[in-house]
Parts: structure tokens; sequence; C-alpha cells
């Protein structure tokens, strides 16, 4: 075997995946056709920590979802990664909506989340004033992540404990081994390289489906079918955002009757304003550490992984190449 463990996919995924794998001595390649890592779907979302509030219970994404809010806090708070645990305010809007809070908060029961705090009308009102709602529900767990840099401390600590990545090349093939684990063929350059390895974690995102076909699995057969949605971004007017009577830093609301989120004192956290949304899909003012920064540069287009594919006589040409992901982008 060239590899222990192969992990296609430097997402967030992939990344916690291949720091896992790490930490345990295995030795660990990463696979990511960009230049760097978080290029995709985890560099554009709402980098909220969820609480696990709404999946329904025993589901696998309930169980992760509980169980991992409480580990990334640790992560964070261990990591130095900026995050805070903001709140999230669940409202009804009209009295037919408040039958669906006493779902949600039967869920989240269910689910063992055991945080939720019912709100009155004066109590929503007391947090947003600019929220209009007849009941509400206030979830102290939901927070927010700086998920660049989360992506980073994974990927530091998978590379402190022996992992590589090969960034620029990108799987177009892999088969099962007569003994066990994956032949997985990348493409860089127009070159063509194959790397054995006894685990291959699929992080492929959107391309997970695509890429669990190279070695003949069917995805949607399995129960793993990717469900495209669409979401709709609104930005929240410079007046709306701002506490009445306090400095416009202090608290930030966002206008739908789903949610909002209530922001700590920036003096206090520490974070600066950036543009960015929220879960239920509006644009509004996220805050982020000074310090951070997206433009993390790219890293070597060839570290461990791929130097050593010069000297791997079973790197062999070929494989299926990938299907045209642009027909898939906008998919909704
Ligand atoms: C609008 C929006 C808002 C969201 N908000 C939140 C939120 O607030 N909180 C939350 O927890 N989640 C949120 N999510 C979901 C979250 O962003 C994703 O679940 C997460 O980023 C998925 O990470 P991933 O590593 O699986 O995928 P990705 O980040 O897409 O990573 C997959 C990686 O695999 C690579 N790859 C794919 N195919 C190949 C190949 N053949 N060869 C080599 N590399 C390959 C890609 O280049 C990519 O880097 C949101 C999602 C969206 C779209």
């Amino acid at each position: 075997m060239d590899a222990d463990a192969v992990v296609i996919g430097a997402g967030v995924v992939g990344l916690a995946c291949a720091r896992e794998l790490a930490a345990r001595g295995r030795d660990v390649v990463i696979i990511e056709r960009h230049e760097r890592f978080g290029v995709e779907t985890s560099s554009r979302n709402s980098e909220v920590i969820h609480a696990g509030i709404y999946y329904p219970a025993g589901s696998l994404k309930a169980r992760l979802c509980v169980a991992g809010s409480r580990r990334l806090y640790a992560w964070c708070a261990e990591h130095g990664i900026p995050h805070a645990r903001i709140g999230k305010l669940i409202v009804a809007s009209t009295a037919d909506e408040e039958p669906r809070l006493d779902e949600i908060l039967r869920q989240a029961e269910a689910n063992g989340v055991s945080s939720l705090r019912p709100l009155s009308a004066a109590d929503v009102r007391a947090l947003e004033p600019h929220v209009r709602a007849t009941r509400g529900l206030w979830s102290p767990d939901t927070g927010i992540v700086d998920s660049h840099q989360l992506m980073a401390s994974l990927l530091a600590e998978a590379e402190g404990r022996g992992g590589t990545a090969a960034w620029r090349h990108e799987v177009v093939g892999a088969d099962p081994l007569r003994g066990g684990g994956f032949g997985v063929t990348a493409r860089s350059d127009g070159e063509t390289t194959r790397i054995e390895a006894r685990t291959v974690v699929n992080a492929a995102g959107l391309d997970a489906d695509l890429v669990a076909a190279y070695p003949g699995l069917n995805a949607r057969a399995a129960g793993y079918a990717l469900h495209f949605a669409r979401g709709h971004y609104f930005r929240v007017s410079r007046a709306r955002r701002t506490w009445p009577g306090t400095s416009s830093t202090r608290r930030r609301a966002c206008p739908t009757s789903a949610s909002t989120s209530p922001w700590t004192s920036r003096a206090a956290s520490g974070w600066g304003r950036t543009p960015s949304t929220c879960r239920s899909g509006c644009r509004t003012t996220r805050s982020r550490p000074r310090s951070a920064t997206r433009s993390t540069p790219p890293p070597p287009a060839t570290s461990k992984a791929s130097s050593r594919r010069t000297s791997r006589p079973t790197w062999r040409a070929s494989g299926p190449s990938s299907r045209d992901r642009a027909s898939r982008s906008g998919t909704s």
C-alpha cells in the first residue's frame, strides 16, 4: 500500500476525518482538486453551530449534530478558534404558527437538546424589538464559528501528526483491491497518478456520489442520495440592523419570522464586522475576528503525497473522467 488512508476532499468533513485518522496514528493522504482547502461548500455557508433541534430523532443528522456541536465548542475553545455561543430565537409570527413551536420543542427534547426555553411575546420583544412574534423559543446553544480558522486548525493537526495533502489533484477513478482497500486515480496538470490505500474516505461533498460510483458504489441505492436545495438571501436594511439606543455593533437581528441572531458586544467578543449569512438565509452582518482572513495563501501544490507519486511505480494512467460539475451548480 502507498498510504494507510486516503481522504478525498479537503472541505470541513474531509479535514475532520483526516485529523481524526492522523490522531489515531494512521498515515493519511488528503487529495483535493483545488489548490487549497475549503474552497467549495465549506467556505460558502452561514458558519452556524447548530444545536440539533430540527432533525428527526435518532437520525444520523440528529445524533451527529448534537454530539458534534458539543465537540465543536470544545475544539474551538481548546484551539483558540473564534466562535461565539450567541443563541438563536425561533418565533411564531402568528397564533397559527404556535403549534409548530411546540413541535420544535418536542423534537429538540427527543434529540437530547434540553436547553430550549419558551418565550412570551413580551420576552421576544425585549430581545429583538424589530421582530413581531406571538411566542418564541430561545436556543442558547446555537452559535457561530469562524469556519476558515476551524478548517485551518484541522489541517494543521492532521499535518502535525504526519498527514499530507495533494492539492490540485482531482480523483477520477477508484477501484477495489483484491486484498481490501482501494486504488485511487487522480489527475493533476494532465498527469494521471494512482495511490493504493487500505482505507478511503469519500468526503467529496456535492460530488460524493460521483466519487462513490468510481469503484461501483451506488450512493442512491445505499440511501445517500444527494438532495439539492436552493436558498434565498435577503439583506437586512441598515436601519433595522441597529439595536435602538445602543451602539450599532451591540445587537443584530435577522428579519425573518423564523430566527434572529442577537449578537453579543463586539468589544467584548473581539469580533469585527464581515458580511455573512444566517441559517435562515438572510444576508446580515457577521462578526469575525479582526485577525482572521479569508485569503489563505495556497499551500504548495505538491506536498508529501504528490512528491511521492514520482517515485511510485504503481501510478497508472486513466480512469473515468468526472462528470461535468458545471451542470450541477445552480441545481435546486
Ligand atoms: C448556503 C449554505 C449555508 C450553510 N450553512 C451552514 C451552517 O450555518 N452551519 C453548518 O453546520 N452547515 C451549514 N451548511 C452546510 C455545510 O456548509 C456543509 O455541510 C459542509 O461545508 C460540507 O462539507 P464537505 O467537506 O462535505 O463538502 P465541501 O466543503 O464541498 O468539500 C468537498 C471537497 O471535496 C473536493 N472534491 C470533490 N470532488 C473531488 C474529486 N473528484 N477529487 C478531489 N477533490 C474533490 C471539493 O473540491 C471540495 O473541496 C450550509 C450550506 C450551504 C450551502
